[in-house]
């Protein structure tokens, strides 16, 4: 089996949003001496806070250089998210650079969803058009969610997913660049497209083969370690929070048996973990 290489590119770290408007069952009362080890990393130490990241996994496997999820992106028109509007960090390019790559060396991106905070690297602003960030790249992605957004665009006078349709998604479609995938496709030696749904329909993650157990890139099936302690707690922004939560339930138990490690999405700091069980809800191993 070939070695794999992964980093972690920050596009954004921290960002703060209440739990109970990133979590709208959440019950800050379940966490009560559980929560020590979250504290203040992940959780503000009254709890009425989540601290999360943003970032893009590089992975380098089966001969080929990946990336998965785009984030934030750059010079974007969010209005209704002043975080992320006419943002001008360029960190996660940085990071690239920093990893010893340029954006010509990506061969593949793989959009584990569609969101607005997944896709905004996708493109670059240059003399006024969005064009790909990474023209050598295949952008893998669901067709079925890149059409759900098609039409919803078609039947909508506002911009649709915060604006990411048209300004992160279309044009590396228009560019002939996207590949449609779906779960169960090999990528590369090793490297394979998994069903995850629940957040969004078709939400993907990205299984890699290593000698050391195997690594799944999960995306938003996760969204914060809290979830460890309560996986029953789905994001307000889960389109089908039940199918969410049988996912994430199944994914954690997957991960505490075989030994699968976990990079999501809005962790923070290096981001993977590896769980074991404990009592009915899990724990870092
Ligand atoms: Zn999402």
């Amino acid at each position: 089996m070939a070695e794999v290489r992964i980093a972690p590119l920050i596009d954004e770290d921290c960002f703060e949003i209440g739990l109970n408007h990133l979590f709208p069952s959440a019950d800050a009362a379940r966490l009560a001496g559980e929560a020590d080890w979250l504290c203040p990393d992940h959780l503000d130490p009254s709890m009425a806070t989540v601290r999360l990241g943003m970032k893009s996994w590089l992975v380098r496997a089966g001969g080929r250089t990946i990336l998965v999820d785009t984030c934030i992106g750059q010079h974007k028109e969010r209005p209704r998210h002043p975080a992320w509007h006419r943002r001008a960090s360029d960190r996660l390019l940085r990071e690239l650079s920093h990893a010893g790559l340029a954006p010509t060396d990506i061969d593949l991106v793989l959009c584990t969803h569609l969101h607005a905070d997944h896709v905004g690297w996708n493109t670059r602003l240059e003399d006024g058009r969005w064009v790909p960030t990474f023209p050598r790249a295949r952008y893998a992605m669901s067709r079925r969610e890149m059409e759900d957004w098609r039409a919803r665009a078609r039947h909508s006078a506002e911009p649709v997913n915060h604006g990411a349709f048209a300004d992160s998604i279309l044009p590396v479609v228009d560019a002939g660049l996207a590949l449609f995938v779906t779960a169960g496709d090999a990528l590369a030696e090793g490297v394979t497209v998994e069903a995850l749904p629940g957040h969004t329909a078709e939400h993907f993650g990205l299984h890699v083969d290593r000698p050391q157990g195997a690594a799944l890139f999960c995306g938003d099936a996760i969204h914060s370690p809290v979830q460890l302690l309560v996986p029953e707690w789905t994001s307000a922004f889960c389109g089908d929070p039940d199918l969410a939560i049988a996912t994430r339930i199944a994914m954690l138990d997957r991960a505490a048996h075989e030994g699968l490690e976990l990079y999501p999405a809005h962790f923070r700091g290096a981001g993977s973990l590896r769980i074991r069980r404990h009592g009915g809800a899990f724990r870092p191993a």
